[in-house]
């Protein structure tokens, strides 16, 4: 890398943030989504989150592989919004550094390091009680045989709603403390998932729920999975509580060890709470044409099924909060 390649990034990174601001005005007002949704989202704001969505599966960005210049790019954009949104750090930082040791990995060309972003919005008793921590990767697989690999759905649409759904709670705060964390390295095996629970920087004894959203903004079918509820059957109610108000098909299932490769359950950053026996629940879409291939582009998304599942899993989210309140035990 030299450092003049990084300033012309830079460059054009900024103009990009000028363009998607002047996007975003002129998307201001009602809360539909000009030409590509007729639906009104009641929780996230649907232009921001598109536009962020858009910027960040951007060919400015080289498909954000960890440890490349477009990944640190994309960590940019998204810190940017976490500082505009306010949201709480841990230990004075969003940032959350870790090594990443290449034969735990299994690979030999890894980059030395990925980093996480962290933010939380403070429940009614801030640093104390059960917790949520939402869950999506910003990273993808980044440049393949010249190809940009841009990730729109994986996962450009996740951490974008991520954002948006930690904008609903900044503005409508929840009852118990939630996490945002906005994680590297998934592609390479769920590494930033995984050097999050080590770290010590959550209290795993606190976390009631992992909630992980990876590949929630492209289906024709207008079907969202939520899995998890197999593993973890107290979170049957929960779920059947947002699917009969979700503004999409909310299904059920993918977390069953006999259904091989469509058991989705360590397929994602959720595996790596499920591993030390917090519950999840997982939120995506089925596999489709542009599933790890270089045609997953933000013009290929299900736009209005995207703010769709967006409102949805802010619902969830919020029931989540309410479900936590119910299964909390009276203490000794
Ligand atoms: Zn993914």
């Amino acid at each position: 890398m030299t450092k003049m390649r990084a300033f012309i990034l830079a460059e054009i990174l900024l103009v990009l943030t000028i363009l998607g601001g002047v996007f975003l005005y002129m998307n201001r007002g009602d809360g539909a989504v000009d030409g590509l949704s007729g639906y009104q989202t009641l929780y996230v704001d649907g232009p921001a989150m598109l536009n962020l969505t858009e910027t960040l599966s951007s060919d400015a960005l080289e498909g954000r592989e960890t440890g490349t210049e477009g990944n640190a790019a994309a960590r940019g954009f998204i810190l940017k919004r976490f500082e505009t949104l306010g949201l709480r750090r841990i230990g004075g930082t969003y940032a959350h550094e870790f090594a990443i040791i290449p034969y735990e990995a299994g690979q030999v060309s890894l980059p030395p390091e990925g980093v996480n972003l962290l933010g939380w919005v403070a429940g009614k008793t801030p640093g104390k009680g059960p917790m949520i921590v939402v869950t999506a990767h910003y990273d993808h697989l980044g440049v393949r045989d010249g190809e940009i690999y841009n990730g729109a759905d994986d996962n450009a649409g996740g951490v974008a709603a991520l954002v948006g759904v930690a904008d609903y709670f900044r503005r409508n705060p929840p009852t118990h403390d939630i996490v945002f964390a906005a994680l590297d390295a998934e592609e390479k095996g769920m590494l930033g998932a995984r050097a999050l629970v080590k770290s010590g920087l959550i209290d795993l004894g606190r976390v009631a729920l992992n909630i992980n959203f990876d590949m929630i903004s492209r289906s024709e079918a207008g079907e969202l999975y939520a899995a998890g509820t197999t593993p973890w059957p107290q979170l049957k109610p929960l779920v059947a509580e947002v699917a009969a108000a979700a503004p999409v098909t909310l299904l059920t299932g993918h977390d069953s060890p006999e259904l091989g490769p469509d058991d989705w359950t360590s397929q994602s950053d959720h595996v790596a709470f499920h591993e030390v026996g917090i519950p999840f629940l997982y939120f995506g879409v089925e596999d489709h044409p542009g599933y790890h291939q270089p045609s997953d582009d933000y013009a290929d998304l299900t736009h209005d099924f995207f703010v769709r599942s967006a409102d949805t899993l802010a619902m969830a989210v919020k029931a989540a909060d309410g479900w936590i309140g119910l299964s909390e035990r009276p203490a000794d």
